[in-house]
């Protein structure tokens, strides 16, 4: 699955908001369990009323929806990157996750204590990244002294890596992160694990005052100007509010939303953001027994995508019997589908589109 990591600097709101996002009642109640692995990770399902859609016409039994995972990494402060404290452990974090969401304090409240004693999204956002830089031109030259020792013994990846790690070490000293490198379409896979931590795309989480969840305020509209020069992502969030919803049945949570003039909880805007962010999307398995989703990034062939499921699909890969979402809804169901010739043949070049209805057929 996709791991999403949640970092800022201390008393930003991380932790309410991690909180907040595994222990929804609304979302649990709704069929969308959450588990804690570690007091740090928790699994979220992904709503999406479309599956509950597709249940229902089919007369699944049961709903499965498909999972994000969220990391709550402490520890990032300034100075982070010199691996003093818990700073190695959370970078070692970092370089695991498929994208991060950086959360940043736009809300005011004397009571809690801000790091730099003044609330600034923008310069906390610098710091952070500042700290990711230094990592990153740190562990290059690490990594540098090994690779010269590999290409002098003549390793072919070895020359690539260095050229790699060299572009990324210039563009870093430059004080830009290694996302601005440009790198050539065959370079891509080298690159990708090289697993510099500014390579990772970034989500920004303005967490606002409670006020302000449905409006933002002048914090989080510096924010917005950031992170579309960046071209970055970002969303308006209160973790307080997403706190409160946590605790309410799924109908208060609804009413009280409303009251608040929200459409939606903050935790769908934020898996919809990490989504867009991490090009990914979303088909359906369903049948008598279950109605499930899978995530897949965009593009992904319908070998890969049925490898979600199981490895021995793609292995075995025969083909798949393909129902566009609208067709399924539209026709009532497969047997509908079919009787209309909606329903496809997709052999081993076919892309999967977000919310087709699959049945793989494969050699065991
Ligand atoms: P972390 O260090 O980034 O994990 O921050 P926490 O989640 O522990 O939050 C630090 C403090 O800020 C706690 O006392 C929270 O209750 C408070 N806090 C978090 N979000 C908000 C918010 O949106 N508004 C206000 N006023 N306080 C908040």
């Amino acid at each position: 699955g996709f791991k999403m990591g949640i970092v800022g600097l201390p008393n930003v709101g991380k932790s309410t908001l991690f909180n907040a996002l595994t222990k929804t009642a609304a979302a649990q109640a709704a069929n969308f369990p959450f588990c804690t692995i570690e007091p740090n990770v928790g699994e979220v399902g992904v709503p999406d009323s479309r599956l509950e859609t597709l249940a229902g016409i089919a007369g699944s039994k049961q709903i499965i929806p498909t999972r994000m995972t969220f990391v709550d990494i402490a520890g990032l402060v300034k100075g982070a990157s010199k691996g003093e404290g818990l700073g190695n452990q959370f970078l070692a974090n970092i370089r695991e996750v498929d994208a991060i969401a950086h959360v940043l304090r736009c809300f005011e409240d004397g009571d809690v204590t801000h790091v730099e004693g003044r609330v600034d999204p923008v310069e906390d956002a610098e710091t952070i990244e500042t700290e990711l830089m230094l990592a990153d031109m740190e562990s290059i030259e690490r990594r540098l002294q090994n690779i010269v020792r590999k290409v002098k013994g003549g390793d072919k990846d070895a020359v690539q890596q260095e050229r790699l790690l060299r572009q990324a070490l210039a563009v870093l000293e430059d004080g830009n992160p290694a996302r601005t490198v440009e790198v050539d379409k065959d370079d891509l896979k080298a690159w990708n694990t090289l697993q510099l931590l500014t390579t990772k795309p970034i989500l920004f989480v303005c967490n606002v005052d409670e006020d302000s969840a449905a409006t933002g305020n002048e914090h989080s509209e510096k924010v917005a100007k950031m992170a579309a020069e960046q071209g970055a992502a970002h969303v308006v969030i209160s973790a307080q509010i997403e706190e409160e919803i946590s605790q309410l049945d799924p109908e208060e949570a609804t009413m009280f939303l409303e009251e608040m003039g929200l459409h939606e909880a903050g935790l769908d805007r934020l898996i919809r953001a990490g989504y867009e962010l991490l090009e990914l999307q979303t088909y359906f398995t369903v049948g008598p027994k279950e109605a499930r989703a899978w995530t897949i990034r965009r593009g992904t062939l319908a070998p890969q995508a049925a490898g979600v499921i199981h490895g021995d699909f793609e292995r075995g890969f025969i083909r798949s019997e393909t129902i566009a979402f609208d067709d399924f809804v539209a026709l009532k169901g497969e047997q509908g589908a079919k009787d209309a010739g909606k329903m496809r043949v997709e052999g081993k070049g076919y892309e999967v589109k977000d919310g087709d209805v699959l049945h793989f057929l494969f050699n065991a």
